[in-house]
């Protein structure tokens, strides 16, 4: 009756995709929800504003190029690396990347000090990051039942489940008997599984016909009565032509799949069914777990049932990271030859600076070096420039991040907000918008004006005025 792939006998269909990102990540991204694009014309060049991009026309370009090479599979395995003053749109582009890539690309963002940090086993967070930066596209075919029922042979009400064989399959529960239309019944171990669910007319549910496992999986508007179920109905889920073949899919990470098979959850949902791709219980994920999961990937591709999909991983202040330590070195992940490597965006605001890892090395003065980024990972990678921004250009990323957030503010306010972006950082002006708001709220205004941001300035440091002051401070007492 259904098909029988891989990947349909062993996954339910769910709405939508699961990940499991950490909300310190989703914020990460959040600053960024008004980028949609690189905002690049049909020629490659840059459009002066847009898809929430404003200047910066140069590096949008090279990414741009770069996007071409990677969507012709022409991947060199060299990282991006972005340089540039801080809040120049590093982080914007490298999220902008991804979203040229496909709406349902990974995108994972990590920073430096993360890699090789001391606290997790030297290699643990950076073998995440790859992991989570790389997709994993599930297509199955199911058979769906959609639709009304109009008639029900007397071989369908002796046995409720002839339609379906043994079988995972979708219904929509329903169609309550009035007058002149069909008692629907059930068999009683679904019947009571449905109650236990409380399933209502319309629901669309799902049944391990093996098991009569029964989970709730969404809503179809088209059925909007209550189903009152009693006891004693036996609802036969009809068969005919009201089943469609669908081609249903499900975008999953790889780090995904580790977790879930990390610590099973037993139960029907996708991550709970995913997370029993590999035998035996586990309570953390191994590189042995991932050698697993990898080969169940791997069955799955060659069965022509699931895809990768790459996806960028973006580590930002790269010259935190500890690249070499002892006997690891952090370049493996770097392989191009591996069809699960994602897209590797390096960030660094530094000039020359010290390699850290090296710091006793070199008569304990460390190995110096452009973007504190050893040679040979340097000589890998693409480098790109950020610019700063000027005046005009801060007050157009302004104007948008206001319009995204439904922030009001007055033209005088903007003046002086983009002034600050200018003197500070753009990413310092951006988020004054939300307190300066707040206290104008708070102040009986509907928008923010000029002492709301003066007020928010006194409250709190930019980088610059924080660093000076802590300076001030240091000189006063050390005289
Ligand atoms: P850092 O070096 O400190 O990590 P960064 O270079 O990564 O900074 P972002 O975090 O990308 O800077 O930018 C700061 C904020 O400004 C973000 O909200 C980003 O979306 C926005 N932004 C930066 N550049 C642009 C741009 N050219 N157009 C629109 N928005 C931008």
């Amino acid at each position: 009756m259904a098909t029988t792939t891989a990947a349909n006998s062993a996954i339910p269909s769910a709405t939508t995709s699961t990940t499991t990102g950490s909300t310190n990540r989703d914020s990460r991204i959040h600053t960024h929800s008004h980028i949609k694009g690189l905002g690049l014309g049909s020629d490659g060049m840059a459009l002066p504003i847009s898809q929430g991009f404003v200047g910066q026309t140069q590096a949008r370009e090279a990414l741009g190029i770069h996007l071409g090479l990677l969507r012709e599979g022409r991947y060199s395995g060299r990282p991006l690396l972005l340089v540039g003053p801080p809040g120049t749109g590093k982080t914007a582009l490298a999220l902008a990347l991804s979203q040229e890539l496909g709406s349902k690309v990974p995108f994972c963002p990590m920073v430096g000090s993360e890699v090789f940090s001391g606290e997790v086993k030297k290699t643990e967070v950076l073998s995440g990051g790859f992991r989570r930066a790389i997709g994993l596209r599930i297509k199955e075919t199911k058979e769906v039942y959609e639709g009304e029922v109009t008639e029900l042979t007397p071989a369908e009400t002796e046995n409720p489940l002839s339609g379906y064989g043994k079988t995972i399959s979708h219904v929509i529960v329903g169609l309550k008997t009035v007058k002149g239309t069909k008692q629907l019944r059930l068999d009683p171990s679904i019947y009571e599984a449905i109650q236990k669910e409380r399933v209502v007319v319309g629901d669309v549910i799902y049944i391990e016909a093996n098991t009569g496992a029964v989970k709730r999986v969404g809503r179809s508007d088209a059925y909007a009565t209550e189903f009152d179920l009693e006891a004693d109905e036996y609802v036969p889920l009809p068969k005919g032509d009201v089943h469609k073949r669908k081609e249903l899919v499900q975008d999953v990470t790889l780090h995904d799949l580790d977790m879930a098979n990390a610590r099973p959850q037993g139960g029907q949902d996708i991550m709970s069914v995913m997370g029993q791709l590999v035998k035996g219980g586990r309570t953390e994920v191994t590189d042995k777990l991932r050698r697993e999961i990898n080969k169940v990937v791997d069955r799955y591709i060659e069965q022509g049932v699931a895809e990768l999909v790459p996806g960028v991983l973006f580590i930002d202040e790269a010259s935190l990271a500890t690249w070499h330590q002892g006997r690891s070195n952090a370049l493996i992940y770097f392989d191009a030859e591996s069809p699960m490597s994602p897209y590797v965006v390096l960030a660094s605001n530094r000039a020359n600076c010290v390699i850290r890892g090296t710091e006793s090395d070199n008569g304990g003065h460390g190995v110096v070096s452009p973007h504190g980024i050893p040679v040979d990972l340097l000589d890998r990678c693409m480098i790109v420039r950020t610019y700063p921004y000027k005046l005009d250009e801060v007050r157009v990323v302004l104007e948008t991040r206001c319009r995204v957030e439904g922030t009001a503010v007055s033209p005088e306010a903007l003046e002086k907000l983009a002034n600050e972006g200018i003197q500070s950082s753009l990413r310092y002006a951006l988020q004054l918008l939300t307190p300066a708001s707040i206290i104008a709220r708070l102040s009986g205004r509907t928008q923010i004006e000029p002492q709301d941001v003066s007020e928010m300035n006194s409250l709190f440091l930019d980088a610059k005025r924080s660093a000076t002051l802590l300076r001030e401070m240091q000189g006063s007492a050390a005289g």
